[in-house]
């Protein structure tokens, strides 16, 4: 047991770290199996614990990096990861590990497979969704309200910019939903996994970071109208935006969280090319 190992070690949980761990064998196959892993997978995962998930990984995929900042967990990891072979544990914060060295150890194409530490979910997401370079997918743990952030469609409150920056380089499915009493310990909300599945050309931008300002701006007041917003930040007039926003097919007094993602491609490439013929 999971439980006794940790005692045996000493070891006792830092809620500073977002130490949630799952013990159930059920569920730890079924994240291996939402995740798509197959035996010719490397497979990235923050924040090891345990062990418990990296082990089942382990036993499915060519093999498992996984990040743990908390060094007490080594030796629980060395006993309960003893007999896997293809698991390289490595201690540091994964948020301090830059994009480019974390590829350069996974060497190839790879897959997020995770049940993230909720404090930082979203920077996590985030830097894999604009930085990464060789994922293939994430498959992570998040507590339900954020998977519905990412996983919303247009026109409602948990649409925002999140939703439009993840959905516009990949496709994402929330995959199940976890109630809290499956984490040990339990943590106060329910969780959900989502795996989303990259796909870079999805949609044409133009200019990566411009698209992402784009996106920023036309949600910085969620109460304006997208033009507010937009002649706000941009160097636009109010009816240059309005006649942006009535091209790409939205209504022309619309806000931000009614246009589609596919909108907001068109209206970031239309400002891009009205701000380069302006200078
Ligand atoms: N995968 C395990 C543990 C999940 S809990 C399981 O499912 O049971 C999240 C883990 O992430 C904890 O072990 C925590 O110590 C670790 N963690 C938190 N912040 C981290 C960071 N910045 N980098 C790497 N690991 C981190």
């Amino acid at each position: 047991m999971i439980k006794d190992v940790l005692a045996k070690h000493g070891f006792s949980f830092n809620k500073q770290f977002g130490q949630n761990f799952i013990t159930d064998a059920n569920l730890l196959s079924a994240i291996v199996n939402d995740a798509g892993v197959t035996k010719t997978d490397t497979v990235i995962e923050i924040g090891a614990g345990a062990g418990t998930l990296t082990k089942a990984l382990s036993d499915s995929c060519r093999k498992v990096i996984a990040f743990e900042i908390d060094r007490n967990l080594l030796p629980v990891l060395n006993e309960t990861l003893a007999d896997s072979t293809n698991v390289e544990i490595i201690i540091r914060d994964a948020m301090k590990t830059p994009m480019a060295e974390l590829e350069k150890i996974a060497g190839g194409k790879y897959r997020v497979v995770a049940n993230l530490p909720y404090y930082i979910t979203t920077p996590i997401i985030m830097n894999f969704v604009e930085n990464a370079l060789n994922a293939v997918s994430l498959t992570v743990m998040v507590q339900k309200e954020v998977a519905e952030r990412l996983s919303a469609n247009s026109g409602g409150k948990d649409y925002g910019a999140i939703t439009v920056a993840v959905q516009s380089v990949a496709d994402i499915k929330v995959t199940r939903i976890v109630k809290r009493d499956m984490f040990f310990p339990s943590p106060n909300v329910d969780s959900a996994v989502v795996r989303m599945d990259f796909n870079k050309n999805k949609y044409d931008i133009i200019d990566k970071e411009f698209f992402r300002k784009t996106v920023k701006y036309a949600f910085s007041s969620r109460r304006k109208q997208l033009q507010n917003n937009l002649s706000a930040f941009f160097d636009v007039t109010k009816e240059k935006a309005m006649e942006l926003i009535e091209r790409t097919g939205a209504d022309k007094n619309a806000r931000a969280e009614t246009l589609s993602v596919g909108q907001f491609v068109k209206l970031a490439n239309l400002l891009y090319e009205e701000e380069r013929l302006g200078q």
